[in-house]
């Protein structure tokens, strides 16, 4: 079996697309043809970074597409179901065991490194391995090989290509809204950083029927979709003392939740600040590890909590559908976030999210119609 994949060869180097030989599957594992692929900020964070040792590597983990075949032991997936790809999980440890996959005590090594755990890869070039599985995927190329706990069967009347990024940014997003923080109707809630997992965020609350929703991010054109989106309030914190201003905003006493999609000191320090007694800060972003943060203790003793989210808190079987009945109820319209490439223009694409051209951008990976007219020229 072949792939046509986008290969990293080297930190901050162009992709390179390249047939690669897929190798036997393993008895969970599942080949799917790639119809679309989302780019999100931990691929960029990978091509940016990657050592020598981590390439040569195919990453992309918001993949979305057709099962062709599958292993011997699978059996809640079946050649030609439409599956959306998430995280991978082990589905034995204790926390995956109690309905927490997003904490699988595998997570990194399943996620992150480019393999199985025994280390090896389904991906070869000619007598070299190349590393796949990056989200149990590696779904930037035109067949991935995926695993059973990690795809979500979705129905086949839907945009499959525009379902991509629910896997990871959307799901992200949303998920710490509404599966972390689950604000009452009529709420405030504070979200820092508008780019895809902040927006993503901001139609979570939106669903809960939060009252006061305030976007704040530097860029003014961020903010102004962020309002056309339901922010009731932005703020443009390059002009504005953003935790005054939540304050005026919500009579004085500070915002009852808060999203940090940025995770810089500056940024997570006023997410807790913005809040009122009692309050909740969801920290979603990331900037690498070692990340020093301090900030005063007498903005916890109050009532107030701070708290890292994985993935939105999402069971992705259960949360992915979740998303496409709001979707299709007209209460989710993740898809105004979403950009089309088509997967020969993966390097334009990836330029396009550096430049913050676009919000997402989802590769495909046939010739249909781009959407909201971007072609990544
Ligand atoms: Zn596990
Ligand atoms: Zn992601």
């Amino acid at each position: 079996m072949k792939t046509t994949a986008a290969v990293l060869r080297s930190a901050q180097e162009p992709l390179s697309l390249e047939e690669l030989d897929i190798d036997e599957l393993r008895p969970h594992e599942v080949l799917v043809r790639i119809v679309g692929s989302g780019i999100c900020h931990t691929d960029l964070g990978m091509i940016a970074t990657a050592e020598p040792d981590a390439a040569p590597i195919v990453l992309g983990h918001e993949g979305s597409g057709i099962v062709a075949t599958v292993g011997q032991d699978v059996d809640s997936i079946e050649p030609g179901d439409h599956v959306v790809l998430s995280y991978n999980c082990c589905a034995e440890c204790d926390n995956c065991a109690r309905s927490l996959p997003m904490h699988c005590r595998d997570f990194v090594p399943l996620n992150l490194l480019g393999a199985r755990l025994d280390g090896s890869s389904v991906l070869r070039s000619g007598g070299e391995q190349v590393r796949g599985h990056f989200f149990g995927q590696s779904s930037w190329a035109t067949y991935a090989v995926a695993n059973e706990q990690n795809c979500v069967r979705v129905a086949r009347n839907l945009p499959l290509a525009l379902l991509a990024p629910l896997g990871c940014g959307i799901q992200t997003g949303a998920g710490a809204v509404l599966n972390t923080l689950n604000p009452e109707a009529g709420s405030s809630i504070a979200i820092f950083g508008t780019g895809s997992v902040g927006l993503a965020a901001l139609l979570g609350a939106v669903v809960a029927g939060c009252g006061t929703i305030i976007a704040v991010d530097i860029q003014p054109a961020r903010l102004a979709k962020a309002a056309d989106l339901g922010a009731t309030h932005t703020i443009n914190s390059a002009e504005e003392n953003v935790v005054e201003r939540i304050r005026e905003i919500t009579g004085g006493a500070g915002a009852q939740y808060s999203v940090d999609c940025i995770g810089l000191a500056d940024v997570v320090r006023s997410a807790l600040e913005c809040l009122q007694s009692p309050g909740v800060c969801a920290t979603v972003g990331f900037q690498g590890i070692p990340n020093e943060i301090s900030f005063d203790q007498g903005h916890l003793l109050f009532g107030r909590s701070l708290i890292g989210v994985i993935e939105g808190d999402a069971i992705p079987q259960e949360f992915v559908p979740r998303m496409i009945d709001l979707y299709q109820a007209g209460k989710f319209p993740f898809t105004e976030l979403v950009d089309t490439f088509a997967f020969g223009q993966i390097n334009e694409a990836i330029e396009a999210v550096h430049q913050g051209k676009v919000t997402k951008a989802v590769l495909t990976f046939d010739e249909s119609t781009p959407v909201n007219g971007v072609t990544g020229e």
